[in-house]
């Protein structure tokens, strides 16, 4: 066997349906990836188990010289504490970098999952060359992320950028967070798709009518096809959907000035019949200069920003550099 010379990072994206993990080099060149079902692994004693095991695989392989977690939830990543994990029951309150540190005998770090995404954009990805960005990851749930000045905003207690649950009106529906009206409620995957079928039935005339009688459900990977067809119902429906991430981003542009959007997740595939709404409405509605200066971009890594970032994090913390 070769020897094992090169320095590698850990990281890995602990989602809440799914477990990605990722070896990269001192360069965050991705030497191994691997993405599975969370399953058993919502239990934390299994999870500890499994990645004494994986680190113990990887090592082989491996000179890793630390671990950087990316969590669903708010995590403390001064001290390493996880306070709760977002539809995860069973992680409150766990002293998580002393713990794995015991089991792994590595330096162990970790942070919130959408920070971990932010880092590796900015510092690897579309974010690239700016001091000011937000990240904007929208998924099942609507995440943010933000730097300023350079470096990683993180609040006085850890919980910043929720752009998610920017409130787009006074009356509207009930969100999780207790708020009403957020900007999740309306455009999370899930919602998206209940607001198609809502409105789809009154336009017999969309592809998509066709599509769903056939296949009994759309995605939003269908409204995309349909868009890029030509099909009138799902162009208005991303720019219906540009409108309200519009409205929501605008507030952010206007109070904080920053140069760079970032925008990820499975949503941002929709491309240009999102971004180009998008990039109008806020031209057109935040303040012009803060409006001149910011450019609105698609994410690089997609659904390995998480690890990555995780994998950064760990190098970064490591080598003690702030971010
Ligand atoms: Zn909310």
């Amino acid at each position: 066997m070769r020897p094992k010379v090169n320095k590698h990072y850990l990281g890995i994206d602990f989602g809440g349906t799914n477990f990605k993990f990722g070896v990269v080099d001192s360069e965050f060149n991705l030497k191994e990836f691997k993405i599975m079902s969370l399953g058993k692994l919502k239990d934390p004693r299994v999870s500890i188990v499994f990645i004494k095991d994986l680190v113990s695989d990887l090592s082989k392989k491996y000179k890793l010289m630390s671990i950087g977690f990316g969590l669903p939830g708010p995590v403390d990543f001064e001290t390493g504490h996880i306070h709760y994990l977002v539809n995860l029951k069973n992680w409150r309150n766990i002293g998580w970098k002393k713990l794995m540190e015991q089991e792994l005998k590595i330096p162990v770090f970790l942070d919130n999952d959408v920070n971990a995404a932010t880092l590796a954009e900015y510092y690897l990805g579309s974010g690239r060359g700016c001091l000011n960005m937000m990240m904007v990851a929208l998924g099942t749930g609507v995440g943010g992320g933000l730097i300023l000045g350079g470096k990683i905003y993180r609040g006085a207690s850890n919980v910043t950028a929720e752009i998610g649950h920017i409130p787009l009106s006074i009356k509207g529906p009930k969100c999780n967070c207790k708020g009403i009206a957020c900007l999740e409620s309306y455009i999370g995957n899930q919602n998206l798709l209940n607001y198609a079928y809502r409105i789809l039935h009154k336009h017999p005339e969309s592809v998509l009518s066709a599509v769903k009688k056939k296949k009994l459900i759309i995605s939003l990977e269908d409204i995309t096809d349909a868009a890029k067809a030509g099909d009138k119902f799902a162009i208005d429906f991303w720019n219906d959907v540009a409108e309200k991430l519009g409205q929501a981003l605008v507030g952010v542009v206007n109070i904080l000035n920053i140069e760079k959007i970032v925008i990820g997740g499975g949503v941002s595939a929709a491309g240009q019949f999102l971004f180009k709404p998008l990039r109008k409405f806020v031209r057109v509605r935040a303040m012009d200069i803060q409006a001149k200066n910011v450019k609105i971009v698609k994410a690089k890594f997609q659904n390995k920003a998480g690890i990555i970032g995780s994998a950064l994090i760990a190098k970064y913390a490591l080598e003690k550099r702030s971010f």
